[in-house]
Order: C-alpha cells, then structure tokens, then sequence
C-alpha cells in the first residue's frame, strides 16, 4: 500500500517536471541540460517565473562528472536566486536614478538559466555566427555569459552562465545578463537611449559598488 503511494507521486512529479520543458537557447541547443529548479519567485516588487538548469554529462569526453559537480556547487540554485535578489533592488535604484521605469511592462516574460560547463561555453566556434554578426572576428574575444531573448517562443528568455573561478567576473557576468533580461523586461528600449548592450555595461558600474568578495 505504501509502496503504491510512493509510485503514484513519483509519476506526478515526473509529469510535472516534463511539462516545464523550459526554452533552450539555439545556441545551446546541443547541450543536456537537467531542471533543477522552476518557481514563481516573489522578489520584493515582482514576481519573476523563474528555471534554473544544469548541464548533464552526455557521456563523451567533453565535461567531467566531476567539471559538472563543481559547477552545480559553483553556481548553486541559491546563488542564482540571490543574484536575482540583488539584482531587482539594484535596477530600482538604478533606473530611479536615470530617470527610468522601475516597473514591469511584460510582466509574464520568464526567465531561464542554465548552467553550462567551461569545456561547452568556451567551445570553438559556438559563437561564431553570433560574433561574426557584431562584426568581431571569433578568436577576438571569449564569451563568458550571454542572455538570449529567444525571439522564436514569445514570454521567454534564455540567460547562460558558464562559472569562471573568478568571484568579481562571475557576479559581473551575471549582472550584466539580469541587466538584459530587465531592459526586455521592462520595455526600457521606449525610455533608454543607447541600446540594451549599453544599458548593461551601464548598469555593471553601478552593480560593482554592490560587489563584496566575501559573497552575499
Ligand atoms: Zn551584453
């Protein structure tokens, strides 16, 4: 009878957790990837229908069990929360003080992170389609995060994080994503005059302040 219980909750969960299938980046869409987390997270003036997953090993030769391991510790489901914590009271301080909106204007816009291991960011030729369009030859620059508003499923949004080792880059990396996640978000392409690109290293100088090496 017990044992019946159990199963019967197992197949929900399991239903539950393929429903939630969140939209994957095209340019990561060769990567397995394992959901680790999907809520609605109240932060203190919104609610942001949050993912977060990892990288899984595919069983060739590109990531370690023990790469992946890191990374899942690296940058924990917690640590993602709480950026996007930060991130919120920073962007009102932030946007009241450019003279911004600080409220939602695509409330349902979601946000999915996955967590991907060195070896598949820093992967030769990824990005090259991407670079090549920014007029930026590949071998000039490595991309260590990158936000990806998915254009093909409508309300969705990719952020993709890869941990460097370097505290002071990771949370800069991270807030400059969140930063364009909130410029979609927001609508601020109405109200701001540069451009999302911009707006995030603009915002990156006002969240360093925020930045203690010790963590949060
Ligand atoms: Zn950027």
């Amino acid at each position: 009878m017990l044992t019946g219980t159990k199963t019967a909750v197992i197949s929900i969960l399991l239903v539950g957790a393929a429903i939630a299938t969140p939209t994957k980046s095209g340019y990561i869409s060769d990567v397995e990837t394992k959901l680790a987390y999907h809520r609605m997270l109240e932060l203190s003036d919104r609610a942001v229908n949050l993912t977060i997953s990892y990288e899984v090993n595919m069983g060739d030769s590109r990531t370690t069990a023990l790469d992946l391991k890191w990374m899942e510790a690296d940058h924990s489901v917690s640590y993602i929360k709480n950026h996007l914590y930060s991130s919120n009271l920073m962007l009102s301080e932030f946007n009241t003080g450019l003279g911004l909106p600080t409220s939602d204007c695509k409330q349902n816009y979601n946000l999915n992170v996955f967590i991907v291991s060195n070896t598949t960011m820093f992967d030769d030729n990824r990005f090259d389609s991407y670079l090549n369009k920014q007029g930026k030859s590949p071998s000039e620059r490595a991309i260590y995060a990158f936000y990806d508003p998915t254009p093909r499923v409508a309300g969705d949004s990719n952020v993709v994080l890869s941990p460097i080792g370097n505290d002071r880059q990771d949370y800069l990396s991270i807030q400059h994503e969140l930063a364009h996640f909130w410029f979609d978000r927001l609508c601020l392409a109405k109200h701001y005059s540069g451009t999302s690109e911009d707006y995030a290293l603009e915002y990156e100088k006002h969240a360093i302040k925020y930045y203690y090496p010790e963590g949060f």
